[in-house]
């Protein structure tokens, strides 16, 4: 199904509003795009970046006249922007956003959804540790989830419309209840990251002898959990404020299978230490095999063979990292 809207505004314009900005008018699927955003600093880095066609402070003059409206703010800005944004939505028009929970965005935009508008949740799983404007690239979103949380009336040609969208910046496509779509993030996003900061964390706590030393044999493992705990802390701040219940019960989880390994290695129980890392890494294969990360050695790091007499300095390419 082609799909072609004649005017997106984008509410938020960092690494996945830029993203979207870049994908949607490489594919040709709007005509006109219009960015809102809180800062001055950020609304000029847009416009420098020529992402749009429309650049306003105010988020309700952004959405006047857009058939397609999307939240890209962080979470916790979301109420107060559907309370602006709502009284001037055109009816016909598909309301959706990219926050990385669903059910609490429901509840905080659902109320300022005026009649006609087709309120459509939804959540790329895709990202960077980057932040902002300059972050975004056009292939995001390529190959990778979007899961759409469609409300109740919403007629089925809106939900398909959105899905084609998606589906044109390379995404692929599920719908699910918001509910389920949040204990399934808790446990495959934000326990990862509350798990990362965490160790991180522990980390900058040592003493200055011993973090020095971390830092410097780092690629042992702590290396991969850094990249994680350097996303950004507003968006995480919302994210654990917003799916407290999912995250608690998934946690909850998490450190009885702790507990578990934790007697394993004090009881030097080999057998259960092997068993449990081979169900491990058979699910690191599935995720290779699913076509969500790369096989490539070192998760596709760049590497550097050193130079020999007759053989020239090479350096090979991998793929790409995503949050
Ligand atoms: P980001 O790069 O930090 O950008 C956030 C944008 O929102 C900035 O343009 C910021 O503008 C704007 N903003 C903040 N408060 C605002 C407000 N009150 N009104 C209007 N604009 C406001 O964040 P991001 O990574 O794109 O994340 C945006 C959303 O995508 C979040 O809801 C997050 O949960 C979701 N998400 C993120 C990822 C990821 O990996 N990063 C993945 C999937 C989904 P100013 O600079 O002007 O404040």
């Amino acid at each position: 199904m082609s799909v072609h809207f004649k005017k997106l505004a984008l509410i938020g314009i960092g690494l996945i509003g830029s993203s979207i900005a870049l994908a949607a008018r490489r594919q040709g699927l709007v005509e006109v795009i219009s960015i809102a955003t809180r800062r001055q600093e950020t609304l000029d880095e847009a416009r420098e970046l020529g992402l749009g066609d429309i650049y306003t402070l105010d988020a309700a003059e952004a959405v006047r006249g857009a058939d397609l409206v999307i939240l890209c703010a962080p979470v916790g800005a979301y109420a107060a922007l559907a309370e602006a944004i709502g009284p001037h939505m055109e009816p016909g028009a598909i309301l959706s956003d990219v926050g990385s929970v669903k059910e609490h965005v429901v509840r905080v935009v659902g109320p300022h959804v005026p009649q006609g508008v087709s309120f459509i949740p939804g959540h790329p799983i895709a990202g960077t540790e980057h932040s902002g404007p300059s972050a975004g690239f056009a292939e995001l979103f390529a190959g990778r989830w979007c899961v759409l949380t469609p409300t109740q009336g919403v007629p089925q040609a809106d939900t398909d419309r959105l899905v084609s969208f998606w589906q044109a910046m390379g995404s692929m496509v599920e719908c699910m209840d918001a509910a389920h779509h949040d204990m399934v993030l808790a446990i495959t996003s934000h326990i990862p990251h509350l798990v990362a900061y965490n160790i991180v964390g522990t980390v900058a706590d040592l003493e200055a002898a011993t973090q020095s030393e971390v830092i410097k044999f780092s690629a042992s493992g702590f290396r991969d959990f850094t990249r994680i705990a350097a996303s950004d802390p507003v968006m995480w701040r919302d994210v654990f404020l917003t799916n407290k219940d999912a995250v608690l019960e998934m946690l909850g989880r998490f450190s009885e299978d702790l507990s578990v390994l934790q007697r394993a290695v004090r009881n030097g129980d080999g057998a259960a230490l092997e068993t449990m890392f081979t169900r491990t890494r058979a699910i690191r294969r599935s995720i290779i095999d699913a076509g969500q990360e790369t096989a490539a050695p070192d998760f596709g790091r760049p590497h550097e063979t050193p130079p020999t007499p007759d053989v020239p300095f090479v350096r090979e390419h991998g793929g790409g990292d995503d949050a």
